[in-house]
């Protein structure tokens, strides 16, 4: 019989009579377990009170939500914090308490059904025990290098010992979760229990914990404490993940490298100094504006999880038809199979390019199978969800049908057209144009209103946003059916107005531009791309006109143009790069040289062939954010003013899913709202004076400097996720 013992707020413990206690963690009214101050305050009664019981001989911790242990530290906490002191104050305090509950008298066992993350992870690993359920959802990890902190309460000094060094740094210095079976692997979890019967399991378990004949809690293996235990094993590991560290980050995210030296000191002088280490690593770290601007990016990313319950439902899609099996259409039929787990018919008109998709998508699945993130039955099923074909079979059966057909107007409304006739009137028909405007195609449709642009971006597999473009007739419904199934396969959604290269082209066009000028100014392909690389983008703008396409590119700068003349302009040398065959990297040559579908050196002929000479020697890194970065956030301002996007957040956050925009620097608007507006203004009007008018400061950014920035001006939860 259990004997109900506390019935605090977020806590319940339960003591059986044969000795075995349950705790269960279950924030009321939240879906998550989060250690906010109350529940910790709560937490510490709770140890205190079972540091007095003689009558527990075991105790398990669970959680009341049904698919989350414990999501870690409250970020809404972190974001408001600016007293290191006080930060300080709190890690101890929490510090405090996981050494008290490692220190009760009696066995723990932190059962994991859900995903657990940060500070669940650190009280797991100051449980004797860590059970965790196979279901395949499940990930256990420590994020906090994600948001620009550390892992304080005591995750870099227990991590370690627990799974061994070497295995540590992976998780932490790339803040990482692991399913299941890695964490059984590598020895973080001690046991690995079907999920079916993980309650009866816990308990089976917890029972021979009490016989005495439980296994011994895992230790890192013993290659492992081979190395991790000599200071010479030890100095060669650290000095590579360091070496690592700085190749993936450039530098500009210190969390990962306060880790190492954090882990080091918890290693080579043992736990105490590791959490005094842990305290004051993230009394700096978490007042850093880099680790404001990634919890800044980490609340993005949550809103736009959710759409807002009240705006116009979308319609549940069951059956998904493709049309187009091109580099895009085939990585579209993939992720859907993959993700949304339902049947995609794929039309194309050749034989070939039908066989290319399945090739593209069947490869993709390879990869996961190398992975081991799925089984071959599990791959062998998703394929046959895949069904080719040269007709529009099937296509009365789909809810929505996304066409990925060549860019070029008129075969889209004749695609259109034949949706039309095949497919049932209330399915949502979807384009994922990169330029052409959803308005123009949808405008000889009998229902234009269930034609919506859903524009992935290149690779499908890999680039996480998904514009969702509302023409001026596409309906609510059709917006939010294609922002709720894009959430379904893992995208972030934003939802943007129809117009000339929709948000995040239009703004890249402006970018890229001015990359041109400033080659024709006489600096080099390589110290221009390098010096935007440095500053935090993913790549430069050459070697990113190269990957689209110089084509692509040449093509939609001239739609741009079009549109928006009296601001941006192309020098007249671009198109003759097309013209001398150079297409960029998928025709082997473009401003770099390629061997092997690989990219080289950038290429010297370049230089006669558009009549420049590279003699202006490096930029510095303020030239180039003021001339690569600051006509995007005029042209930002302009975009908001417009409605084009609701929000500076869903801005920024279409920024950093679309273009890899700096994540540290917590994306365009916050950046350039750091900066000061009215400085960055300023700036703008100089070059206007000394360099052409195209850089004059928008009135839409007027006005966003006398409203006290873009974001005071234009808010910044994503309220525009499908929503209408
Ligand atoms: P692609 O040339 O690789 O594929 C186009 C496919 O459409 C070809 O297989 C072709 O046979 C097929 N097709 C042509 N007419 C058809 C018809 N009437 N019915 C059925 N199939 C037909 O092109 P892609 O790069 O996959 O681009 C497809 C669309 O995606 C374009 O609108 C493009 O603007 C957009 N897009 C491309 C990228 C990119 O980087 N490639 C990125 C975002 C969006």
């Amino acid at each position: 019989m259990a004997e109900d013992m506390a019935s605090g707020n977020a806590f319940r413990l339960q003591v059986e009579s044969g000795g075995l206690a349950t705790l269960t963690f279950d924030n009321p009214g939240r879906s998550v377990n989060v250690f906010n101050r109350a529940v910790i305050a709560e937490l510490a009664e709770v140890v205190d009170e079972l540091a007095d019981r003689t009558d527990v001989r075991c105790l398990v911790l669970l959680s009341g939500k049904p698919t989350n242990f414990i999501a870690g530290a409250d970020v809404d906490e972190i974001a408001r914090i600016t007293d290191g002191k006080e930060i300080e104050v709190a890690v101890v305090t929490v510090q405090g308490i996981f050494s008290k509950w490692e220190d009760l008298p009696f066995p723990t066992v932190a059962a994991v059904r859900g995903t657990c993350m940060g500070g669940g992870t650190e009280i797991s690993l100051a449980s004797d025990y860590l059970v965790i359920s196979d279901r395949e959802s499940v990930r256990i990890g420590l994020p906090e290098t994600k948001l620009g902190i550390i892992p304080a309460w005591g995750g870099c000094v227990r991590m370690p010992r627990k799974i061994g060094l070497t295995a540590a740094l992976d998780i932490i210095l790339a803040g990482k979760a692991v399913r299941p079976k890695k964490a059984f692997k590598i020895g973080l979890a001690d046991a690995l229990v079907p999920d079916a019967s993980f309650g009866h399991e816990v308990r089976r378990f917890a029972d021979l914990v009490i016989a005495g004949k439980a296994p011994k809690p895992r230790k890192a293996d013993f290659k492992s404490r081979l190395l991790d235990g000599n200071p010479l094993g030890r100095k060669l590991v650290f000095d590579q993940a360091r070496k690592q560290v700085l190749e993936r980050t450039g530098g500009n995210y210190p969390a990962p490298l306060r880790a190492i030296e954090v882990i080091a000191t918890g290693l080579s002088d043992g736990p105490s100094a590791g959490f005094a280490a842990e305290a004051r690593a993230e009394m700096e770290l978490a007042v850093s504006p880099v680790c404001k601007n990634l919890v800044h990016l980490f609340r993005l990313m949550e809103g736009s999880k959710r759409a807002d319950p009240g705006a116009a439902p979308g319609r549940p899609v069951e059956s998904t038809a493709v049309v187009g099996a091109g580099v895009m259409g085939g990585g579209i039929a993939q992720i859907i199979a993959d993700k949304a787990d339902v049947e995609v018919r794929m039309k194309d008109i050749q034989e070939q390019a039908l066989a290319q998709g399945m090739a593209v998508a069947s490869r993709l699945f390879d990869k996961q199978l190398e992975r081991r993130w799925l089984t071959r039955p599990e791959a062998a099923r998703k394929m046959t969800l895949l069904r080719p074909s040269l007709e529009y079979t099937g296509f009365a059966a789909a809810d929505l049908v996304i066409e990925a057909v060549v860019e070029k107007l008129e075969i889209k409304r004749r695609v259109f057209a034949d949706l039309e006739r095949t497919t049932r009137p209330e399915a949502i028909l979807a384009t994922n144009t990169s330029s052409i405007s959803i308005d123009l195609i949808s405008a000889e449709m009998e229902r234009p209103e269930r034609c919506v642009g859903m524009h992935f971006f290149n690779p499908v597999s890999q680039m996480p946003l998904v514009e969702v473009i509302a023409g001026s007739r596409t309906s609510a419904e059709a917006t939010r059916t294609v922002a709720d199934f894009a959430r379904r396969l893992g995208k972030t959604p934003v939802v943007v107005k129809d117009g000339p290269g929709f948000l995040v082209n239009r703004l890249l066009g402006f970018t890229m531009a001015e990359a041109l000028w400033l080659l024709n100014d006489g600096y080099s392909i390589d110290d221009l791309d390098r010096t935007l690389r440095e500053w935090g983008m993913p790549m430069g703008p050459l070697t990113l006109i190269d990957e689209v396409g110089i084509d692509t590119a040449v093509h939609v700068g001239r739609i741009l143009v079009d549109a928006f003349g009296d601001r941006l302009e192309f020098p007249e040398w671009f198109d003759r790069l097309v013209d001398d065959g150079r297409l960029g990297a998928k025709s082997g040559k473009g401003f770099y040289r390629y061997k092997a579908g690989k990219r080289q050196e950038p290429d010297p002929a370049v230089y006669p062939l558009l009549g420049l000479e590279p003699t202006a020697g490096p930029p510095s890194p303020q030239l180039v954010s003021d001339r690569l970065i600051l006509p995007m956030v005029n042209e930002a301002a302009r975009c908001l003013d417009e409605g084009v996007v609701a929000t500076a957040g869903d801005l920024d956050l279409a920024m950093i899913m679309g273009t890899g925009f700096p994540p540290f620097r917590g994306g365009l608007c916050r950046w350039a709202d750091q900066q000061g507006l009215g400085k960055l203004r300023e700036v703008l009007d100089r070059m206007a004076g000394e360099r052409g008018e195209r850089y004059r400061p928008s009135v839409a950014l007027d006005r966003a400097v006398e409203g006290g920035g873009l974001y005071a001006l234009w808010g910044q939860v994503g309220t525009s996720n499908g929503d209408g």
